[in-house]
C-alpha cells in the first residue's frame, strides 16, 4: 500500500506536484485557528474539566483572567505563551473590545487560542459577548463551560443550593451594574429560595437593605465564601440584618460570593456531624 501510494506520486509530472505543493502553502496560510472559551471553575485544580485541560494543553497562545487561580495557571504547559488580560474591579485590564479583537486577530492568524476564565464563561463571565464577537467574524469558537463559583463554592462550604424542605430554588444574582442594579428585589424577596450575589462585595448595604424592604427577615441566614475553593477559602456566617457589617469587620476580600436562604443552615448541621464523629473517635481511641 505505502509502495504503491509513493510510486504513483512519484510518476506524477512535475507540474501536477507543483500545483500541489502550491495549494499545501495556500492551504497553510489560509488556515484558520479556532477560540476555545474556557471555563476554570472556582479554583480547585481538580475541578478543571477533562476538556478543559484537554484545551489548555493543545493551545497555541492562552489568555487569562485575575479569577484564574494559581494552581491553575500551574498546569499550562511552560512553553505556551500566556497572557493575562486581568478583568479584576479597579485594577488595570485590557478593555472587553480590544480583547475580543485580539482574540479574533489571534485566530485569523491560524492559532489555537485558549481564553480561560473563572468558573463558568456564561456566568457572569461575559462568554456570551465574547462568542458573538468571535462567531461574527466567523471565527470558529466553542465554549467549556466550568463549575461556576455559586456551585462550586457553596459545596465546599457544606451549604448545599436547594435542600427538600427548606429550598426549592435557586437564583444567581450580580451585584455589579454600571449604575444602579436594576434587580425587581420585593420579587427576589419573595421567592423564598436561595440567592446568590455574585460581584456583591461593594454593594453589600444595598443588597441588606433592599432584600429587608422587600419583606425578607432580618434573621436570614448569609454566608460570605471568600477564595472559594482554594486554599485559604473562608465561610463567615451571619444574618442579613449584620452580613454588611462583617464585611467590614473581617475586611472580606474579592473574589466572595453571598448566599442567603435557610440552606446557610445546613453547614452548621453538617458540620456538627463531622465534629460529632471526631469527638468519638478520639473517645474509643482513648
Ligand atoms: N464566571 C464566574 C463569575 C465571574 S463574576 C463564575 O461562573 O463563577 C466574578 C464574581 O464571581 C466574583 O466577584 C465573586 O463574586 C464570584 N467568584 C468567582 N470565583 C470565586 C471564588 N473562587 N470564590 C468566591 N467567589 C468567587
Amino acid at each position: 500500500m505505502t509502495s504503491f501510494f509513493k510510486a504513483s506520486v512519484e510518476t506524477l509530472p512535475s507540474a501536477l506536484l507543483k500545483q500541489r505543493s502550491d495549494a499545501n502553502e495556500r492551504a497553510k496560510k489560509s488556515r484558520v485557528g479556532k477560540v476555545w472559551l474556557v471555563g476554570a471553575g472556582p479554583g480547585d485544580a481538580e475541578l478543571l474539566t477533562v476538556k478543559a485541560l484537554r484545551a489548555i494543553n493543545t493551545a497555541d497562545i492562552i489568555f487569562y483572567d485575575y479569577l484564574v487561580s494559581d494552581d491553575i495557571r500551574a498546569l499550562f504547559p511552560k512553553n505556551v505563551p500566556a497572557h493575562y488580560v486581568g478583568k479584576a474591579k479597579n485594577q488595570h485590564s485590557i478593555a472587553q473590545e480590544d480583547l475580543n479583537q485580539l482574540l479574533v486577530k489571534q485566530a485569523q492568524l491560524g492559532l489555537t487560542v485558549c481564553r480561560i476564565k473563572g468558573g463558568d464563561p456564561f456566568i457572569f463571565g461575559r462568554g456570551g459577548e465574547e462568542l458573538l464577537e468571535l462567531r461574527t467574524a466567523g471565527i470558529e469558537a466553542e465554549v467549556i463551560p466550568g463549575i461556576t463559583s455559586a456551585s462550586g463554592c457553596s459545596t465546599y462550604a457544606d451549604i448545599p443550593l436547594t435542600h427538600r424542605g427548606l429550598s426549592q430554588g435557586c437564583t444567581f444574582v450580580t451585584g455589579h451594574a454600571e449604575k444602579s442594579l436594576d434587580v425587581n428585589w420585593s420579587a427576589l424577596a419573595q421567592l423564598n429560595h436561595t440567592l446568590v450575589f455574585y460581584m456583591g462585595l461593594t454593594r453589600a448595604d444595598e443588597i441588606a437593605a433592599k432584600l429587608l424592604a422587600g419583606g425578607l427577615a432580618a434573621d436570614t441566614p448569609v454566608a460570605i465564601i471568600e477564595n472559594g475553593c482554594r486554599r485559604d477559602q473562608r465561610d463567615i456566617v451571619s444574618t442579613l440584618s449584620e452580613f454588611p457589617a462583617a464585611v467590614i469587620r473581617e475586611q472580606v476580600q474579592s473574589p466572595a460570593l453571598i448566599i442567603v436562604g435557610e440552606v446557610v443552615r445546613m453547614k452548621e448541621k453538617l458540620q456538627a456531624q463531622v465534629q460529632l464523629h471526631v469527638s468519638e473517635k478520639q473517645y474509643l481511641l482513648a
